[in-house]
């Protein structure tokens, strides 16, 4: 018999039809001999109501409060599938974060899993009871209401599932599995049969949100089997993210092409051109809690030079402000910055054994008219910042070049 988690999204819990739906795909497991743990998301467009309602109230709303009533709409979401399973003779409860006892910290909105109760899960697992769990949502030691960040019931499911020591997490969604490239921006990506864990790590943290990427987190270092699928189609068999030293595994040069608007860049310019220069500009910002991503500090000229990095766009308005008196006590000339820029990556750990993907890259865009704002690498990914206006193309013109629209 094996243990299996399921998550459910939000456009897959969407109406109370799909509800149903999800409930008979759930009967269809169990009866199948399998332990059956579910998770799923608000029906979709509710937690962005719920923040928009939130901000009618106080234009930066009360992070615990916020916590308080953005996490009902899971809550809505396990009543429901519930039902739906004991309507067709499925025995199941739900709960929600706090009754499991999913003990968090006590950041608010972006709070962090520590701990899993599990005895209650077992007991009703073993009575041969569905569970259906809130995602997104934990609790802290005082007992206040947290939740994981946006796109938080991934990381629910795939804690649950290393917890549990489930043998399979199943991240059911509105595509079939991960994609060479967003499908939306590229209609001819393809699915890849599997994925590297460090791959799927890159491409979440670099814009491709089909999965959190604190759930991808999670995977890799609780060694959970993950696989993601379409609550959409029959049965499929999906992404499963691999490790590296699985066998069989298919080796391609570049696995996929990510993007994310999710930055704002400035550049402080006319910086006097000396030593703890960089550490007097990102020390304070660091301090002010912001967290910097790419960094470029050109070649000095007659004493003074530029000095370049990009934040995350919710922190911009902070990181000016902060910069404010820094400018003056340096000397610096100014500030230059921007909203309106996008990263956009190349991510595969064929990277490593394989010279030129850069020059390659470089010329796509270069073909294109598209200007290289800033450039960062690591061993398995290659990102560089651009006029936010050409995100879709730069993505395009990038999968094809790397015949990622290609059978292999
Ligand atoms: P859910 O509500 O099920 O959690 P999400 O909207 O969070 O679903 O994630 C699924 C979406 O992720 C897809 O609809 C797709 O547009 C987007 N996406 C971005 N990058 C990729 C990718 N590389 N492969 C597949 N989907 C991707
Ligand atoms: N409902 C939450 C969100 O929209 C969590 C999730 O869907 O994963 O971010
Ligand atoms: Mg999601």
């Amino acid at each position: 018999m094996a243990l299996i988690v399921q998550k459910y999204g939000g456009t897959s819990v969407g109406t109370p039809e799909r509800i149903k739906n999800v409930a008979q795909r759930v009967a269809r497991w169990q009866a199948r001999g399998n332990q059956i743990v579910v998770v799923v998301s608000a029906m979709s467009g509710e937690t962005n109501r719920l923040i928009a309602l939130a901000k009618e109230i106080q234009s930066q709303p009360d992070p615990r409060e916020l916590d308080v009533m953005v996490s009902t709409g899971e809550q809505v979401t396990i009543g429901l599938l519930a039902m739906a399973l004991k309507e067709i003779g499925v025995k199941a409860r739900s709960y929600t974060g706090a009754q499991v006892k999913i003990l968090t910290d006590s950041a608010y909105t972006k709070a962090r899993i520590l701990k899993i109760d599990e005895d209650r899960m077992r007991a009703d697992l073993n009575a041969g009871c569905v569970i259906v769990v809130a995602g997104f949502q934990g609790v802290d030691e005082l007992g206040s209401i947290t939740t994981l960040g946006r796109g938080g019931s991934d990381t629910t499911g795939v804690a649950l599932a290393a917890a549990l020591k489930a043998d399979e997490c199943q991240i059911y969604t509105d595509v079939d599995g991960v994609y060479t490239a967003d499908p939306r921006i590229v209609p001819d990506a393809r699915r890849l049969k599997t994925i590297t864990f460090e791959e799927m790590l890159e491409m979440a943290s670099l814009g491709s949100k089909v999965l959190q990427i604190r759930s991808v987190e999670f995977a890799g270092k609780y060694k959970v089997r993950l696989r993601v699928l379409s609550s959409f189609a029959d049965e499929g068999e999906g992404t499963l993210i691999t490790f590296e030293d699985d066998e069989g595994m298919e080796q391609a040069i570049i696995s996929g092409i990510a993007s994310s608007r999710d930055e704002a860049k400035i550049t402080v310019l006319g910086v006097p051109d000396r030593p703890g220069i960089a550490y007097q500009i990102l020390g304070p910002v660091g301090d002010a809690n912001v967290d910097v991503d790419m960094i470029v500090q050109n070649v000095g000229h007659d004493g003074l030079t530029d000095f370049s990095f990009t934040v995350q766009r919710g922190d911009y308005q902070k990181t000016l402000k902060t910069l404010e008196p820094v400018v003056k006590h340096i000397q610096a000339r100014g500030i230059v910055s921007g909203e309106k820029i996008a990263k956009v990556s190349i991510v595969g750990v064929g990277m490593r054994s394989h010279a030129g993907i850069a020059s390659t890259a470089f010329r796509t865009l270069a073909e294109e008219g598209i200007n290289i704002e800033m450039i960062s690498t690591s061993e398995i990914k290659i990102s560089v910042v651009i006029d936010e206006k050409y995100t879709e193309l730069a993505v395009r013109v990038l999968h094809k070049a790397f015949g990622l629209d290609q059978a292999r």
